[in-house]
């Protein structure tokens, strides 16, 4: 069951609260986290892979407000991180150093430098010239560095083509074929700086469809093996993220055929496996909810203006997206189609389109479902506005994760030059 259901009088809630009364106390646009749906999403997850020998470290990057990896550093989740400011906000939030991979295809050296000083559990490498910054940088150190290497299968995920990287044309990874992998795995293990700690793959995300990942791990346990049969260390394969959600109906995400397959694949073949999970911890336990500021009737047009916009939630406009978007208040019965779009100058700019809607009025609440994975982060302040603020509801209590800034804000992170 969705963690946002309808209490008796037909009022969207989540963990007894009505979000109008969040709404009336914290104002819109405003992100709303059922921290219990998360927590729930990442033990079924963590319980689903549990028969095999491995570590789940949450892709920060779906969201990494510190309240969301604080509950899931408490679960027992390491973190996945791509940049040096997300590890400082895994450490900040107490996730133990030990328990986060550092992956992405553009780590500078003083990232690396700050991983290595943090005690960093494993780079995934995704590059020669990588390793050899990341050796450089632990020489300098005198400590040795542990490194995955992420290769890339060439494996199409099946996904919109803005989130697939698992084939060669990507810029991610290296290609296991014509032996560049393993003439880079070979000079990992011959490092004195570098110990090798396994392989690394991630396909992509949005992935709805177990075939690719099962082409995608067939083709890192062969590998992995055929490592190990040159007498390399192999310790880890890391299977990356990439489950898809449910975004028309917001149905949790059921793990057990993926920890199956999974068990299938890799049950005693003495590799320890790590998994990175996004998307599919907290997409579907994040809402979004704005309030209507007018309704605008075109050509047999009725578009809805809210005050949530693409700099609140780009998905819409970057992926097509598509969100459920519901009233906060009771259904009641639908007036007809009606476009939801936010206040920037974009035709873009939209969070739904065609969508069946009641009749709405200025001041009526609406809330996009499942905004909980790669929303707030991807947040910005185009037109000036500054992105919405974040709460969570944990056991029946409301927490704010983050204030929404004001515009003095904004303002006080720019300078105005003395131009002469
Ligand atoms: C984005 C990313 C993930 C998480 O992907 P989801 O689709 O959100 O599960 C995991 N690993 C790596 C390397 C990533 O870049």
């Amino acid at each position: 069951m969705s963690s946002f259901t309808r209490d008796s009088e037909g009022m969207l809630s989540v963990g007894g609260l009505r979000l109008a009364d969040i709404a009336a106390s914290h104002g819109t646009p405003l992100y709303v986290y059922a921290g219990d749906g998360i927590r729930d999403d990442f033990t079924r997850f963590a319980a689903a892979v549990a028969p095999v020998n491995g570590t789940v470290h949450f892709a920060l990057k779906a969201n990494s407000a510190l309240g969301v990896i604080a509950l899931l550093a408490r679960q027992g989740a390491g973190a996945d991180i791509v940049s040096g400011g997300e590890m400082e906000r895994a450490l900040a939030a107490g996730v133990a150093a030990d328990k986060i991979v550092f992956s992405g295809v553009g780590k500078t050296a003083a990232e690396i430098g700050a991983a290595l000083d943090a005690g960093i559990g494993q780079i995934n490498a995704e590059s020669q010239q990588e390793i050899e910054m990341i050796s450089q940088v632990a020489a300098a150190r005198g400590v040795t560095a542990p490194v995955a290497l992420r290769v890339n299968v060439d494996v199409a995920p099946k996904t919109h083509a803005k989130i697939s990287t698992g084939q060669r044309s990507t810029k991610f990874g290296v290609s296991t074929s014509q032996n560049e992998a393993a003439t880079l795995y070979r000079q990992m293990a011959e490092d004195a700086h570098i110990t090798p700690a396994g392989l690394a793959v991630h396909i992509g995300s949005q992935i709805l469809d177990l075939d690719p990942f099962e082409r995608a791990y067939g083709a890192l346990l062969e590998f992995g093996t055929a490592l190990r049969g040159e007498g390399l260390p192999v310790p880890i394969l890391d299977l990356g993220g990439g489950i898809g959600v449910d975004y028309q109906h917001g149905e949790p995400t059921d793990f057990t055929a993926y920890g199956a397959l999974v068990e299938q694949i890799f049950a005693d073949t003495g590799f320890r496996l790590g998994f990175e999970p996004g998307r599919s911890i907290v997409a579907n336990s994040g809402l979004l909810m704005s309030a209507v500021i007018h309704v605008k009737h075109g050509d047999n047009k009725r578009f809805v203006i809210v005050d949530a916009a693409m700099n609140d939630l780009l998905r819409p406009t970057l992926y097509e997206a598509h969100h459920a978007i519901q009233p906060v208040g009771p259904l009641g019965s639908m007036e007809g189609p009606a476009d939801i779009v936010g206040p920037v100058c974009e035709t873009g700019d939209y969070l739904g389109l065609d969508r069946m809607m009641p009749s709405l009025a200025g001041g009526d609440l609406l809330a996009v479902m499942s905004a909980g994975a790669y929303g707030a982060v991807m947040a910005s302040s185009y037109n000036t506005r500054p992105p919405a603020g974040e709460v969570m509801v944990l056991d029946g209590e409301l927490h704010v994760l983050r204030r929404q800034r004001s515009v003095a804000d904004l303002l006080a992170e720019e300078e105005l030059p003395a131009f002469t």
